[in-house]
């Protein structure tokens, strides 16, 4: 025999109810079909029940909407001709319920007696309503209702199953019955005296277990609405995936710790039988599921699935009085338990000086009450504290039989949160070993569930969630190329990188599963007004682990944002400049936060577009070199300039064809002045060790006066063109000289400077193309030799591959 037992969506719809009777019709074997309340039908009744005890006349409506729904599942199922039997029996089934409810309304009150009575018509009628229509289906179905069947007695005001009783009573019934399929109800029995009794919300489980375990069934095959037992609830961890093989103490932790596709108490009755237990879904008939089993996993897994319990309490029991004075815990448990409040978790420190326990948030008023109220001789004379309850949080387990053997897990699990700013209230490894659990704010939930799920068991694929701000020439590009290499970098470095946010100055979108590159421009003008504030806020709250901010502007505003993101352990990827050449204070700062919160502050751009130079320095600095000189052509836009620029030529016009393409910053006048390049070699200085403030940097500019005071491009273009005598003898002096005019930066002996410089024929800056830059370092290692780094050093293109080498170094973080 088999025991099937479908759950609350598997027979929520008359069309689900006719999946099931496909999939028993292909078992050879006689089944006992366990079968919960149509899905959501428990809660409505439950709400029916609260409402009329507080006299509230809406218990009416979902009592007809609950008859209504019965009724309507009946019509769909059965034919005409068999329906009126069965239609007025659930009539008057229905009658009976109203006349309990009523009964609440008028004393204005619901014992839990009666409270059990009426939520059993919710599986009641679901049974009966499917061994009917089965019958009609012509299949040899009878109805057998549990309450005949599986007894239990009080235990502390719970009910608790009768297995004498219970077991004899099956034997007895199952070795007479003949019928291909026996359907009977889960969730419900009898207590010893006759009245209906529950056995806990998502009981029906448990009901196919009893039965499974009494008749020696060949297997216990519980179906429902997701293919098996899960490495994480997938409702909250997308990637996660079904357990192939999990042993019965594996599932059974896993359960008790909130994974709900199996109530916890369902694995007791069959383990002691060793009977296996199927997970399969009644909307995927051919996946195959997870088999639970007595034999362990062999492969050797460690961390086997991830659980959750939410919307718990923590109460700590504190105080001097506590020291070396025994039966003060057995107090604390025994209040709770009197007062049928379980306790999920404990933890107690090795001082003996607090105990902390997590419990249901329901709970925690009433838990407060009797626990000072029990101590309250102690709390007089100041020996124990009152408890002070915690809510808002959440229980998060590992769990996996093999963990004991392994070390390090513990280690992984909590850097794995700590670096995802993850708070952890309290730590509580299993004396079996089998978990390790944690405490952490319920806010964080899915952020853990994910970040865990990520390290334990999609080692190969991390993911980072981006938010990009600014998609003007080097925006643009930057999602262009992430677009292009998605594929690769998914197949080849193991990195997933999703869009979750973007912005310009104009509009703002976000889109949680990740903004589709194809079309975003599109998508992005229909979005809601720009608001830095709000971006910020948004990413915050969406609280995503490996986020990272993506500055692609020119803005001051935007880069006085930075710290908020790196204080909430949200990376920063930038190419504006403005942070980092800022105030020494405010660069020191961002980069202790950096550290503080473990989130990295990458700006590899600032600094000669996509070439590695600061990534360069850092290497050299950290393998103990010591930078000496630094010498540079670190303007892609001024090399442009004077490369083509001469007597046959107007300095106006390749100034303007300068800024046309892209090579400029939107005013081209931060880059004519010398402020650009006077930014980037204070950004090499500071990353070299010194502690330089811009206007340590001596600027000698090349612009006349009257053009550096311009008020705007216009005024600054005029300008030029006023002077053009002027630059076209700065041309003729460096052309007589044998030499080729460059802007250089200078860094020696601690100070700085900024000019434009005749280069004669032979140094290593004569030939220096188009836009161009160098940088040679004169290190402790590379005394006369400099170590040199040359390439494009401005345009979209690759300073937008600068920032995505910068997210992909994060990825590898
Ligand atoms: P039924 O009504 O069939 O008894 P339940 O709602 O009680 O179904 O249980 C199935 C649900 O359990 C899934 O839809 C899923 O949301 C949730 N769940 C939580 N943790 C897990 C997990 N680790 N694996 C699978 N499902 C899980
Ligand atoms: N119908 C009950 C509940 O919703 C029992 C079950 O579905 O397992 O809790
Ligand atoms: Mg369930």
């Amino acid at each position: 025999m088999k025991v099937l037992k479908f759950g609350g969506s598997s027979v929520a719809k008359p069309e689900n109810i006719v999946k099931i009777k496909n999939i028993i019709s292909k078992y050879n074997d006689p089944i006992i079909l366990v079968v919960s309340a149509l899905g959501g039908v428990t809660d409505l009744l439950l709400e029916a029940g609260s409402m009329a005890s507080k006299q509230d006349q809406s218990y009416k409506e979902i009592l007809s909407t609950l008859e209504e729904r019965h009724l309507s599942t009946i019509k769909e199922l059965i034919p005409v001709t068999a329906q009126s039997q069965v239609l007025s029996k659930v009539k008057s089934e229905f009658n009976v319920l109203e006349t309990l409810l009523e009964g609440a309304f008028f004393i204005g009150e619901i014992t839990p007696k009666l409270s059990d009575k009426i939520v059993s018509y919710g599986e009641l009628l679901s049974s009966y309503i499917i061994s009917e229509y089965l019958i009609s289906e012509k299949l040899d179905a009878e109805f057998k209702d549990s309450r005949e069947l599986i007894i239990t007695n009080k235990v502390n005001a719970k009910s608790v199953v009768n297995f004498v009783k219970t077991n004899a009573n099956c034997v007895d019934f199952f070795k007479d019955s003949n019928k291909k399929v026996t359907v009977c109800p889960g969730f419900i029995a009898t207590s010893e005296k006759g009245a209906s009794t529950t056995l806990g919300r998502g009981g029906s489980d448990f009901t196919a277990a009893i039965y499974a375990a009494a008749i020696d069934a060949d297997i216990l095959e519980i179906w429902t609405d997701v293919s098996g037992m899960y490495t994480a609830n997938p409702k909250m961890v997308k990637q996660a995936k079904a357990i192939a093989h999990i042993s019965y103490e594996e599932a059974m932790e896993l359960s008790h710790f909130g994974a709900k596709v199996l109530y916890p108490p369902t694995i007791q009755p069959v383990l002691s039988k060793g009977i296996s237990i199927v997970i399969k879904n009644t909307f995927r008939p051919n996946e195959a599921g997870t088999l639970i089993t007595k034999s362990k996993n062999e492969k050797g897994k460690t961390v086997r699935g991830i659980s959750h319990i939410g919307n718990i309490a923590l109460l700590s029991l504190e105080g001097p009085g506590m020291v070396g004075i025994p039966g003060i815990s057995k107090r604390f448990f025994e209040v709770l338990s009197q007062a049928d409040i379980s306790v999920v978790l404990i933890t107690q420190a090795s001082s003996e000086h607090s105990i902390c326990v997590a419990i249901s948030a329901d709970d925690v008023e009433k838990a407060v009450t009797i626990v000072n109220e029990a101590f309250e001789y102690e709390i007089e004379r100041g020996r124990i504290k009152e408890v002070i309850p915690e809510k808002d949080l959440a229980i998060v387990a590992l769990v996996g039989d093999n963990m004991k053997s392994h070390q390090g897990l513990s280690g992984k699990m909590f850097s794995t949160l700590g670096k995802n700013n993850v708070n952890i209230r309290v730590i509580a490894q299993g004396a079996s070993e089998r978990n390790i659990s944690c405490i952490i704010d319920e806010k964080d939930v899915k952020k853990a569930l994910n970040a865990l799920h990520e390290e334990f068991f999609e080692e190969n694929i991390k993911q980072l969630n981006l938010f990009v701000m600014g998609v003007g020439n080097v925006g643009a590009k930057f999602l262009e190329q992430i677009k292009e290499q998605r594929k690769f970098l998914k197949e080849n470095l193991k990195l997933n990188i999703r869009v979750i946010g973007m912005s310009n100055s104009r509009t703002m979108l976000f889109d949680e599963k990740g903004i589709d590159l194809k079309n975003w421009s599109s998508k992005l003008a229909a979005g809601e007004k720009a608001d830095k504030v709000k971006f910020l806020e948004i990413v915050h709250s969406l609280n995503y682990r490996n986020s990272i901010f993506v500055d692609n502007t020119a803005s001051e505003e935007v880069s006085k944002t930075y710290s908020e993101y790196l204080g909430n352990s949200i990376s920063v990827v930038t190419c504006n400049k403005i942070a980092c050449s800022s105030t020494f204070e405010n660069y020191a700062h961002l980069k202790s936060l950096a550290r503080t919160y473990n989130a990295p502050f990458l700006f590899e751009t600032n600094v000669g577009a996509g070439l590695p130079i600061i990534d360069t320095l850092k290497h050299l600095i950290a393998s103990g070199d010591k930078i000496l000189k630094i010498q540079a052509v670190l303007s892609g836009s001024l090399n442009f300039v004077f490369n083509n620029f001469d007597d046959k030529t107007t300095f106006r016009n390749v100034v303007k064809q300068a800024q046309e393409e892209g090579y400029t910053e939107p005013d081209p006048k931060i880059d004519l002045s010398g402020v650009d390049v006077m930014r980037k070699i204070l950004i090499l200085a500071r990353e070299s060790g010194n502690q330089l403030e811009i206007s340590d940097i001596v600027n000698n500019p090349f612009l006349p006066e009257e053009s550096l005071n311009t008020a705007n491009n216009d005024e600054f273009f005029a300008s030029l063109v006023q002077n053009e005598a002027h630059f076209q003898s700065l041309f003729t002096s460096a052309k007589n000289a044998d030499s080729k005019l460059k802007y250089v930066a200078q860094f020696d002996n601690g100070k700085a400077s900024v000019g434009l410089q005749e280069i004669p024929k032979g140094h290593d800056f004569y030939n220096l193309e188009g836009s161009d830059n160098i940088v040679l370092f004169y290190t402790e290692r590379y005394p006369n030799q400099p170590m040199i780094i040359k390439g494009a050093g401005a345009g979209a293109a690759v300073t937008a591959s600068g920032i995505f080498a910068d997210i992909i170094r994060i990825g590898n973080f």
